[in-house]
Parts: C-alpha cells; structure tokens; sequence
C-alpha cells in the first residue's frame, strides 16, 4: 500500500483549517468550515460582518488609577483587537463627566453604553447591590469568583440589577484588603471606643456599631487628617495601593484584613443596548470583561508584593497587627446584626445572603485544607 505525501498534506491542511474555522467562530454554527479557501480567508469571513459599534464608558475613576484603570484599559483594548477594529470602546473618566457615584443611572439612561464603577457605592439606592462588592468575613477572591462564575453569583447579579436597567459582570477584584493604617495599637475593645476612624461601607457600620467615630473624608485630604489627628486611624486598600498615599509614614501599625476579603470592582451595560448586540461582540465583550477582571487581580498581587517589599524595608519599624480577638468577635457579631436587619428588610437581600453563605462554608472547607494547609505547612 502506497501513502501519497501529497494526500496527507492535503488531509492535515483541512483538518488545520477548519480546527482553526471552529476555533475563531466559537459556536456559530452557520460559519460552515471550508479548508480549500486558505486560513487568510476564513479570519477575513468572520470579521467582515457588518456589526460596527462605537460605545462609550464611564468610569468612577481618575484617568490613571492603577490598577483599576487598567482593568477598562484592558478591556477595551481586547474587544478592539478582538474584534478587528470593529468594536470600539471609547473611556471616559470622573474628570470629565464628574459624576463617580452616578454611573449606573447614566449607563441606565444611555448616556453611556457601559460604566466602570463598585456594587457597593449604590447600597443606598438597593442594599442588595452592596453584597455583589466584597462582605466582611466574607468570601476571599478565588472563593468569590467561583460562586461568580460557577455557584450562581453572576445569575443573582443579573437578577438583582435588572430592576436598574443594567447588565453587571465582575470587573476586577482588589484581593483582600488590609484592615488599615492606625496610629495607635488596639489592645481591647476599649481601645476601640471613641477612636476616629475612615473606613466606609458596611465595614464603616460594623465600627459605628463599636463606637467609633466613623468619618468620609475625600482621598486627597485623608494623609493632612491622618498626619494632624483629625483622623486616628484609615483603611484604604492595601500595600500596592496604599504606598503612593504614604500612610506608612505617619501611622506605624498596619492591621490584618478583615472588612474587604474580596473587592470586586464591575462592569455595566445598558441592557437594551447589550441586547441588540450581535452574538460574536457579545462573546468578545464577555471573553474581555472576563480576563480584564481577573487580570487586575493578579496586577494588584504584583503591586503588593513590590509594594509592601519596599515599606518593610524602609520603613523597618511598622507593625503589622492583627485586631485582638474580643474585638474580631465583636466586629462579627456587628456585622451579623446588620445582615439579620437587612435580610429581615428584604427576601431578595436575604437569600443572595445565603447563596453566598452557602457557597462560601462548602469552598472554605476545601480552601482550608488545600491553599490555607499549603501556606500554613511551608512557611
Ligand atoms: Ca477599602
């Protein structure tokens, strides 16, 4: 029996091309592979159909905030290139449009076609949104991200943000967050009592309920507060973030997370304007927010890192503490009374509570006996 080279050249040159036809249509099934047209031909097919768009996005962000601004960066830059030049998604920040906490009603009103923002900063307008940011004792990131995106977390986002007319997807997650910079160590709930304090959110209630002074003060002015004693004490996010700020000048003890185990920052999109979407921008769309997202993550664990390599070397004498357990219990205790209250308020608060809790005790059993133990046994 007698093999032709040629033969088998031309069976591997169809089976290629059309792994590759398959590969860039994804699911389209109307795209019918046709090796003899040449690979050139088939990208030339796929990216040739008439479904321009040129959207804009507001952030809630400066123009350069790293690493949230590279999350939108990125993005962008990935749809565009994903989509041929087709797909052009243009960033606009809060110095333009000045509005940081007002960007889901402006994508909602189709100012904007999608926005850069947090869950949280609209928990007064629905409580439930607060919970798809990050909880205290909450879930860390690759915990969250698996209810996210296996457990039936973005499901219940979809649900819960319908009502304002938007679409919201994960859009890069911070990691855990350190407890903040303290002026003085905190030995005792005593301690605690009285103390002024910067720390928003939920965690800013937990703290209230502590009886603490809990002060907002705008990021520009937070260093002069710290530095003269109008504040004791501040949380911001962590060493990546926190060293262009310079706390670790002024305050030596840096206090263990325990208020943001997981800050998830979010895309949204108009749903009326996602909706008329063609399937193939919406897979690029998704497959961007999707790597953007866990890209930042891993951007600001490399930003720590570097980060918090430089503060303990020259700055030898901060401590890093972590709260005394009679004040960790109370802070659970707080933040367990705000979400009976709040789920007593509302069942859809309540049960993507649940969801989360019930995610969160079947992935924490496997995070302790594999990251936690490795971490734990190999130091
Ligand atoms: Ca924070």
């Amino acid at each position: 029996m007698q093999f032709s080279f040629k033969k088998i050249l031309s069976h591997l040159t169809c089976i290629i091309s059309a792994g590759l036809t398959l590969f860039l249509n994804g699911c389209d099934n109307n795209m019918k592979p046709s090796p003899e047209k040449g690979i050139l031909q088939h990208k030339e097919s796929i990216f040739s159909q008439n479904d321009k768009e040129t959207w804009k996005l507001a952030t809630s962000w400066n123009a350069e905030f790293p690493p949230f601004t590279n999350a939108v960066s990125n993005m962008a830059k990935m749809v565009e290139q994903m989509s041929g030049g087709n797909f052009i998604i243009e960033i606009e920040s809060v110095s333009k449009h000045k509005a940081a906490f007002g960007i889901m009603d402006m994508v909602k009103l189709g100012q904007y076609q999608m926005g850069h923002t947090a869950s949280y900063y609209y928990k007064g307008k629905d409580p439930v949104l607060l919970l798809f940011t990050s909880m205290p004792f909450g879930m860390n990131a690759l915990e969250q991200y698996a209810w996210f995106y296996f457990g039936g977390g973005l499901e219940l986002a979809q649900k819960s943000y319908e009502k304002h007319g938007v679409y919201s997807f994960p859009g890069g997650n911070t990691g855990v967050q350190m407890g903040g910079w303290f002026r003085k160590e905190i030995n005792s709930l005593e301690d605690i009592k009285g103390l002024k304090v910067r720390i928003p959110g939920f965690a800013g209630e937990i703290f209230a309920k502590l009886g603490c002074a809990v002060t907002n003060i705008a990021p520009g002015e937070l260093y002069t507060s710290l530095e003269r004693g109008t504040i004791d004490a501040l949380e911001w996010v962590g060493p990546g973030m926190d060293i262009t700020m310079g706390f670790h000048k002024i305050a030596p003890y840096y206090y263990t997370g325990w208020h943001e185990p997981a800050t998830e920052l979010q895309f949204i999109v108009n749903r009326a304007t996602m909706d008329k979407l063609s399937a193939k921008n919406k897979e690029i769309l998704r497959v961007a927010m999707r790597t953007a997202a866990y890209d930042m993550l891993i951007q600001n664990y490399d930003m720590s890192a570097t980060a918090w390599d430089k503060i303990k070397t020259e700055y030898p004498n901060i401590k890093v503490k972590t709260f005394p357990k009679p004040v960790m219990d109370a802070m659970r205790q707080a933040n367990a009374e705000l979400i009976a209250e709040e789920s007593a308020k509302s069942l859809e608060f309540k049960s993507v509570v649940e969801s989360q809790q019930a995610y969160m005790k079947k992935a924490r059993a496997w995070t302790n006996i594999g990251e936690f133990a490795y971490i734990r046994d190999n130091q």
